[in-house]
């Protein structure tokens, strides 16, 4: 039997349930790019908040791209399980804040309408880096991306996230119902304030003075969200429906961390995150840097040269104990020290509970899934620290062998000669770049170096930028990542 709101009265006990009437919900969040992590994070937070006080904040999630999270939950009445694994074992529970789904592509008018809606007043996203259609290295909107020009020359049939939040504000304003505020929930660098610079300059090509209408009128707060949550697995979808006595075709499976710290800036109002355990604060920034560099360069870091090791999962990688101390010295000596955090932020227990978290044997995170899309995530993983390390005149070792394992990565042959599959926007470009260059490390770093959407034009003119990581790459061509990870990160005594 599937599992559904008909079927939820035979869920196996033991699974927690939608503590409150999902048929009295309204509509009250879209949320764009509705994949793994939303279903995780966000929509267990808004969940908690309506069995606690309810309100009408129920979730309509879009998918700009594919139809497979619809397809799958449709028939579920949106239902899904979130099973919460660690060594102990594991905890399922339905989530019922999911009301409605949607799939962009086949009906854009649909979501435009959707989004006209006077009673959305929160538009939440996890798009991916890509999905913003930006210039990772600045920032900027990218004005050639082939969504922002097929949007601008069609707003009534949008492809991009620009597209359809401004074609839907600009609807608002017109039928005088107030514009809802946008919350991204991605992992770049101050992400409400990326979201809100390149949507006010999406609405100046549509209308230079909407650009000035925009900035004066939508809240776009900057949030930090942390929660891992790795791709389900058949075995996930399998285990996960033995434990509930109901088939669930997607459910999620994640750790039992969670953390969400938000801007308060939600003019037309919010559910009551913060009972929930959400942190409500003046600014994220403190936050969003330390989970940036700490976690998040970590994770890229590992993947890279675990993935080279041939590990194929996160806590494979942490089991070698001398990646182990690679991270640890990564976090302690290189990315920490350029951390400002606010009094009472306790740094060594972030730490220590993130190497319990990349360790955890229960989830099984693919060092391949957190290798994809290097070229949107380097900037803000990695590079921003180094450009603060080299600014202090201070060593950046671990985070140059991190870049150079991604170039090691990205050449697309690992180290017993088989083809990777290099899963990036640019990965055309990657590919032109390593066929050109061969297994030559200084050619392919050089050739690299180039990608000014990556890099930017300040790091390759750095020498000691430019020496450090061609220098890894070298070490990685001709020790392996295994040997070199050893030597940069020795045992004690
Ligand atoms: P996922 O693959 O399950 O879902 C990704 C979603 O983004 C899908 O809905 C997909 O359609 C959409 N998308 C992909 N490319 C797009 C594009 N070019 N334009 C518009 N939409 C696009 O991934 P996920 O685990 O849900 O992660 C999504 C994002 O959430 C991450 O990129 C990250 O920014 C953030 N996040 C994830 C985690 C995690 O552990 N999974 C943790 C923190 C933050």
């Amino acid at each position: 039997m599937r599992l559904s709101p008909d079927t939820l009265p035979s869920l196996r006990h033991g699974a927690q349930r939608p503590g409150y009437d999902r048929a009295a919900l309204t509509t009250g969040i879209v949320h764009l790019g509705i994949g793994a992590f939303h279903r995780a994070h966000q929509a267990v937070y808004t969940d908690d908040a309506l069995a606690r006080s309810f309100g009408p904040w129920g979730i309509a999630g879009v998918s700009l791209r594919s139809p497979d999270t619809r397809d799958a939950l449709e028939p579920q009445g949106g239902l899904y399980t979130v099973a919460v694994r660690d060594a102990a074992g594991e905890r399922l529970r339905v989530i019922g804040s999911v009301t409605q789904l949607l799939v962009a592509p086949e009906d854009p008018a649909a979501v435009l309408d959707l989004l006209t809606r006077p009673s959305v007043r929160i538009v939440t996203l996890t798009v991916t880096e890509k999905g913003y259609c930006h210039d990772p290295a600045t920032g900027a909107l990218n004005e050639a991306h082939p969504d922002i020009v097929h949007d601008l020359a069609n707003p009534e049939s949008p492809r991009s996230v620009p597209g359809f939040l401004v074609e839907a504000l600009i609807r608002r304003r017109a039928a005088g119902v107030e514009p809802f505020t946008v919350l991204s929930c991605d992992n770049l660098p101050s992400n409400g304030d990326t979201a809100a610079g390149l949507l006010r300059r999406y609405a100046e090509l549509r209308d230079p003075a909407l650009g000035t209408w925009f900035a004066g009128n939508v809240a776009c707060p900057n949030s930090m969200v942390d929660r891992i949550v790795p791709a389900t697995t058949d075995a996930d979808r399998d285990r996960v429906s033995d434990g509930l006595g109901l088939r669930d075709s997607w459910p999620v499976v994640t750790e039992p961390f969670s953390q969400w710290v938000i801007e308060d800036r939600f003019p037309t109002g919010r559910p009551a995150w913060e009972l929930e355990g959400a942190e409500l604060v003046p600014d994220v920034h403190p936050y969003e840097t330390m989970k940036l560099r700490l976690l998040n360069g970590s994770h890229s870091t590992l993947a890279y040269l675990g993935y080279l090791a041939g590990y194929e999962t996160v806590s494979d990688t942490m089991a070698d104990p001398a990646f182990a101390r690679l991270i640890r010295g990564l976090m302690d000596e290189e990315a920490g020290p350029t951390l400002h955090m606010p009094p009472g932020a306790d740094l060594g227990h972030y730490k220590d509970a993130l190497i319990e978290r990349f360790r955890n044997p229960a989830l099984r995170h693919r060092t391949w899934q957190i290798a994809m899309d290097g070229t949107q995530k380097l900037p803000q993983r990695l590079l921003g620290t180094i450009r603060d390390r080299l600014a202090a005149g201070a060593p950046i070792d671990r985070l140059a062998l991190g870049v150079a394992a991604w170039m090691r990565y990205v050449s697309g042959t690992d180290e017993a000669g088989r083809p990777i599959d290099v899963r990036d926007p640019m990965a055309a470009r990657l590919a032109e770049l390593a066929a050109e260059a061969g297994p030559d490390a200084d050619r392919l770093a050089t050739a690299l170096f180039g990608l000014t959407a990556v890099f930017g034009d300040d790091l390759p003119r750095d020498p000691r930028f430019t020496a450090a990581v061609t220098d890894a790459l070298r070490r990685l061509y001709a020790e392996g990542a295994r040997a070199v990870v050893q030597s940069v990160a020795p045992a004690a005594g």
